[in-house]
């Protein structure tokens, strides 16, 4: 998964401090990597990237000042073997271009193959987003706007939203479906986008809305200068985005991440049912909302039945110090960080029966670490609460995963045996109904339908064929995504 982020501000000359902050809020998108690319008022781009967290790459004030310009883009990624760190650059028609994508190019394969036998093209990296570049260079067409819309009609295939920095301006662009977000919004005379609008807000600046899929919107000094719709839009959104991935503080297409997850976990007690529990133990900090949810849920049927109320306790700690552990490049390294990052507080659980709440399960390694702590810390039984659906098939836009990582894929959703396998006294998931339900009802107003959704990995059914093999992760990747 990837965040980006573009900046333009006319009267500015300090973009890249924005940038910095707007990839600071997006460090749950992507924690191993970040970059960025300015554009200054000689038509000159400066570039800075590195691996580590975001206050890693841009340590020092002399890096900032090193920076100079009034617009810029920037991306923050988590690593696949092989990865490249965003913006890319190339030089289009004799000016410097930057490209920050999110997503992955469905049939990146088969152009990289036809790039490299029509014009001899030399690929500088392993990723699926630098397809994109001899298309570009090679157009045929006039201006570059006209270019890139030849492409993107014509050639590339699959997830993207992306922000191009190119001759004073940004070009901003979304698939026909959406699977990725971008928002969009503005800050005194500055505009912002940004994969999450709570990144606009960091900058104090208003979200006006998303660039909607099939849409490209150009950005210029005095704002959008152009909007083009250039395909049929298909809206398939992910619907992921709203159990695990973005900030709850954010809208994602209109919808209050907070607030559906919040949703989630009221709709998961209606399944779920009473459980006779001593304890609700939230896994922080995804699991928290869902998790209020489901304990609002169960207070008012405690009292409609004149039941003791079960409470909620911060029974896992969580250390702020550690990335998100789903996105560790490798198995030891992931279970070990996950110790350091949630350790179990044996005082609220010991002799006590636990009702676990996390987001998702996705390949089960850390509710079951969470779950042996507990039984260590002295819990006499522990009731895993997933208020999403068992993911089954691996993400082919933008969340690198792969069929054999995934719990629920592995044991052909047989719920009893990822029940075993993490070590639970029971499980209980989201239904995929539910889900919907959850994230349809909480738009304001609540009026988009579940087909404008991608549920590609909760039930194998993909708006778009892709060309990668998902089924075993490689220990190398040949073609390193830019998720
Ligand atoms: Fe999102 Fe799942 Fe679709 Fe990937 S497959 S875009 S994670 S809903
Ligand atoms: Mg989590």
């Amino acid at each position: 998964m990837c965040g980006i982020v573009g900046f333009y501000g006319p009267t500015t000359d300090r973009a890249t401090e924005k940038l910095n902050l707007l990839l600071a809020k997006l460090q749950n998108r992507g924690p191993q990597g970040a970059g960025v690319v300015t554009y200054d008022h000689d038509g000159q781009i400066h570039e800075l990237r590195g691996t580590g967290s975001v206050e890693a790459v841009f340590d020092g004030r002399n890096k900032l000042d090193n920076l100079p310009g009034y617009m810029g883009v920037g991306q923050v990624r988590y690593a696949t073997f092989g990865y490249t760190i965003q913006p890319i650059t190339w030089i289009q028609r004799g000016k410097q271009a930057a490209l920050a994508h999110n997503g992955e190019f469905a049939n990146a394969i088969t152009l990289r193959k036809e790039a490299e036998e029509m014009w001899e093209y030399k690929f500088q990296s392993t990723s699926d987003t630098e397809v994109l570049i001899p298309y570009l260079m090679h157009s045929s067409k006039d201006t570059f706007r006209d270019a890139l819309l030849d492409v993107l009609q014509n050639k590339i295939k699959g997830a993207y939203s992306m922000i191009i920095l190119y001759d004073g301006k940004l070009y901003c662009v979304r698939d026909p479906h959406g699977f990725r977000p971008l928002a969009l919004g503005i800050s005194e005379n500055a505009s912002i986008v940004a994969s999450e609008s709570s990144a606009i807000e960091v900058l104090g600046g208003q979200y006006i809305g998303d660039v909607n899929p099939a849409q490209l919107i150009v950005i210029g000094p005095s704002g959008i200068i152009e909007t083009v719709e250039w395909a049929e839009p298909k809206p398939k959104s992910c619907i992921f985005e709203h159990v695990y991935f973005a900030n709850p503080d954010s809208y994602v297409g209109g919808i209050n991440v907070s607030l559906a997850r919040d949703f989630m976990g009221k709709l998961m007690f209606e399944e779920a049912g009473w459980i006779d529990a001593d304890v609700i133990v939230p896994v922080l900090d995804s699991g928290l909302h869902a998790a209020l949810g489901f304990y609002e849920a169960t207070l008012r049927y405690a009292f409609q039945e004149r039941k003791n109320p079960i409470p909620l306790k911060a029974g896992v700690h969580r250390s702020w110090f550690i990335g998100r552990s789903f996105q560790e490049g490798e198995q030891i390294a992931r279970e070990i960080l996950q110790r350091i990052k949630s350790n179990v507080i044996a005082a609220w659980v010991k002799d006590k029966r636990v009702i676990v709440i996390d987001d998702s399960l996705v390949r089960g390694t850390v509710m079951r670490i969470i779950v042996e702590l507990m039984r260590i810390a002295g819990a006499r039984e522990v009731h895993v609460i997933i208020p999403s659906p068992p993911p089954i098939a691996p993400c082919a836009y933008g969340i690198d995963t792969y069929e054999d990582e995934l719990i629920a894929a592995r044991l052909n959703g047989n719920v009893h045996e990822i029940q075993q396998f993490i070590g639970a006294d029971s499980l209980r998931y989201l239904s995929l109904d539910a889900l919907y339900q959850a994230v349809t009802e909480s738009a304001s107003p609540p009026v988009r339908t579940t087909a404008n959704f991608c549920d590609a990995c909760y039930t194998g059914q993909y708006p778009v064929p892709f060309e990668q093999d998902r089924s075993t992760k490689p220990r190398r990747q040949n073609m390193g995504t830019q998720a």
